[in-house]
């Protein structure tokens, strides 16, 4: 089997449905009930960018009956997870199948362990609570960038998708940068076992051709729905300002 490899949905999907002849493929989640004897392919995807890319992949995974892991930040600068349309999304992706786990980043995480500990905690719960469903598994963003985690995860009964046990038992692959480090994912389903594979679903949606590119491209779609949200705000206001009946000069927006 040989794939023309490059960052499309296409190369994605194909690569699983070959791989599905011999893996189980599933979200992380499964490594805990993972079979001595069994070939595991473990989904995850770091949201870091958009939860709109993050909705078109976990739908078109789930309409090719693949499902996986979208670890969501808290802290993200470009989406909020608490907002409106945030949490609408993250429970969609749970509806079509999907599992839900935290995306930590340890910066906001205090050096005292026990209140770190009590951070974890609290992000979980309110993932949770954002997600309807529950979280059992965990994320370190930028781990490149960041300090390493203290808390022991396995303690508050959260898979660590990057402690040792699931990375002693478990070949990892990811396109961090939009960049394979080991090769294409589907390189390695001839000599590995079980296989955690890491996208992000931002390099995936557009099979576009380039960082850059795809960077544009998210820039566009974020001013858009900037430029939407502004005019949202300018219907409610100019609702309430008739009703107040405000001068007109008020009604400018
Ligand atoms: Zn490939
Ligand atoms: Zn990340």
């Amino acid at each position: 089997m040989k794939f023309k490899c490059d960052f499309t949905l296409e190369h994605y999907f194909e690569t699983l449905e070959h791989a599905q002849k011999e893996f189980q493929i599933g979200p992380v989640k499964k490594f805990l009930k993972k079979q001595e004897n069994e070939k595991n392919i473990f989904l995850r995807h770091d949201v870091d960018f958009s939860l709109d890319y993050a909705l078109e992949l976990a739908q078109s995974e789930e309409k090719h009956g693949f499902y996986s892991t979208y670890f969501i930040l808290l802290h993200s600068d470009f989406y909020n997870p608490y907002s409106v349309k945030g949490r609408e999304i993250i429970k969609k992706i749970v509806s079509l199948g999907h599992e839900i786990g935290l995306h930590y980043d340890t910066r906001f995480l205090s050096n005292d362990m026990q209140k770190s500990k009590e951070q974890i905690k609290n992000q979980v719960l309110i993932l949770e609570d954002i997600s309807s469903s529950c979280v059992r598994s965990a994320s370190p963003h930028i781990p490149s960038e960041t300090q390493k985690i203290g808390v022991n995860l396995n303690e508050l009964n959260i898979l660590n998708v990057r402690g040792e046990k699931i990375l002693r038992d478990v070949f990892y692959i990811s396109d961090s940068g939009r960049y394979w480090r080991n090769g294409c994912m589907c390189n390695h389903l001839e000599n590995q076992n079980n296989i955690q594979i890491l996208t992000h679903p931002i390099w995936w949606v557009e099979n576009s051709r380039s960082i850059k590119k795809q960077l544009d491209l998210f820039i566009e779609k974020e001013s858009t729905n900037f430029i939407y949200n502004i005019g949202d705000y300018k219907k409610m206001v100019t609702r309430l300002l008739t009703e107040l009946n405000a001068p007109k000069e008020n009604l400018e927006i």
